[in-house]
């Protein structure tokens, strides 16, 4: 067959970002390693089929073999969080939000989410995002006292301000969010009830964290976080709400979906019904626990004391009130171990400065991590920080965390398919 030449430039950056993934740390609460069968499925065939519309009511010829993996894909999801329903075609989690709001929702109604800067996402209610732009948001957070959801401030808003749907979920909150509260205040002030479950996807299905599908009216996900799936958004809903959700997902906000994504996402929710998974989901609230107390005993503040979860926040403040998140995140990418400034609750300092840094397990974990080796991360991130002045002593912490990756590589031998 005449292809084209392979092309070196991208190809040598692929095995760059390999090199990158395999010798430094990766901390980043949003990012995990997908398997090889979900990374082979994602650079599938797949990719070359147009698919507009849902299995069995196409706009497009061809899609027999497509039909079979999107009803794969929605059966093993509903199955796996006792789901009515499914959609497993939003490109991202950000469109698995849009097409929430555009099913349940008019332009200019009124919903609760939590705010940003105590730990929720965009897409609850950021005036640079659509969701403000186009929704009434209200925002709750958490108390100042232990730095948990106030739900009593939710209920208390949710009473004056009847929104048409309250959102839960966040995207960096260390600790549990308990789903049966959050019905009781919905069902009070007559809203419904959004869980979206971006970051925690993955330890609700391994058993770590409650399922909220049985409490909520709808619940959106990520499929590449803890998850472990394929860069990807999905929807479950209880049944009365399925009509309104596909329609907002295809022909509401997206043209054909992604079907080497929804193939990827298949493989992704076998992989997540295992023992095996339930397993590592343990593991990783272990790992982030472990790491929690392990750098308190440097001497850093963890927002909120600590974790229930696979990410935890660290307030830098205390530690040393020069040194920015963003300063953090520099410093310790120098010295090989990738994580993301982040706003702690109330910081002074702007979103692209902040007071803290945000951490999590979920990728490590997936290398084989354990908790003898947070006590080392713990110690590398505190030498890296404390000696951020010194650049022979952070280029000898990113030497150490080379030899951490090392005993652990999660690619090991890994080269690009051609
Ligand atoms: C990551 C995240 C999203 C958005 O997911 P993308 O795939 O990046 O669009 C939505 N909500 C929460 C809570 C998240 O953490």
């Amino acid at each position: 067959m005449p292809w084209p030449a392979a092309d070196e430039a991208v190809f040598d950056l692929i095995r760059q970002e390999i090199h990158r993934q395999n010798t430094t740390i990766q901390l980043i609460a949003s990012e995990n390693f997908a398997s090889p069968a979900v990374m082979a499925a994602t650079g599938s065939v797949f990719t070359n089929k147009y698919s507009e519309g849902y299995p069995g009511r196409r706009y497009y010829g061809g899609n027999m073999v497509v039909d079979k993996i999107e009803d794969l894909a929605r059966d093993r999801v509903c199955a796996l969080f006792g789901a009515d329903h499914a959609n497993v075609q939003p490109h991202a989690g950000a469109i698995a939000n849009m097409a929430v709001y555009q099913a349940l929702l008019e332009p200019g109604d009124t919903v609760l989410g939590m705010s940003l800067d105590h730990g929720g996402h965009l897409t609850h209610g950021s005036p640079v995002n659509f969701s403000g732009l186009l929704y009434r948001f209200v925002s709750y957070g958490v108390t100042p006292s232990d730095e948990r959801i106030d739900l009593e401030q939710l209920r208390d808003l949710a009473l004056v301000h009847r929104p048409k749907l309250i959102v839960a979920g966040a995207t960096a909150y260390p600790r549990l969010i308990q789903p049966e509260p959050l019905r009781e205040i919905a069902d009070e002030a007559g809203a419904l009830l959004m869980f979206d479950a971006a970051h925690i996807a993955g330890l609700i299905a391994g058993g770590a964290h409650p399922n909220p599908v049985p409490f909520a009216d709808v619940v959106t996900f990520t499929t590449h976080k803890t998850l472990r799936g394929p860069r990807g958004g999905a929807i479950l809903c209880r049944s009365e709400h399925a009509k309104a959700i596909d329609k907002a997902i295809f022909p509401g906000l997206q043209g054909g979906p992604i079907d080497n994504a929804v193939a990827a996402k298949a493989a992704a929710f076998a992989e997540a019904a295992t023992d095996e998974f339930a397993d590592y989901a343990a593991r990783i609230v272990s790992n982030a626990r472990a790491l929690a107390s392990a750098l308190a005993e440097h001497g850093f503040r963890l927002v909120s004391g600590g974790t229930d979860n696979h990410l935890l926040l660290l307030d830098l403040q205390t530690f040393d009130p020069d040194l920015t998140g963003k300063e953090a995140q520099a410093v310790l990418d120098a010295a090989g171990i990738s994580l993301n400034k982040n706003t702690v609750p109330d910081d002074p300092r702007s979103p692209f400065v902040t007071s803290g840094v945000r951490i999590g397990t979920p990728a490590v974990t997936t290398q084989g991590m354990d908790t003898d080796d947070m006590q080392t991360i713990a110690e590398l991130i505190s030498r890296a920080l404390r000696n951020r002045s010194d650049d022979t002593a952070v280029a000898a912490v990113k030497a150490d965390a080379e030899q951490l990756c090392a005993t652990k590589p999660p690619y090991l031998g890994l080269e690009p398919q051609l």
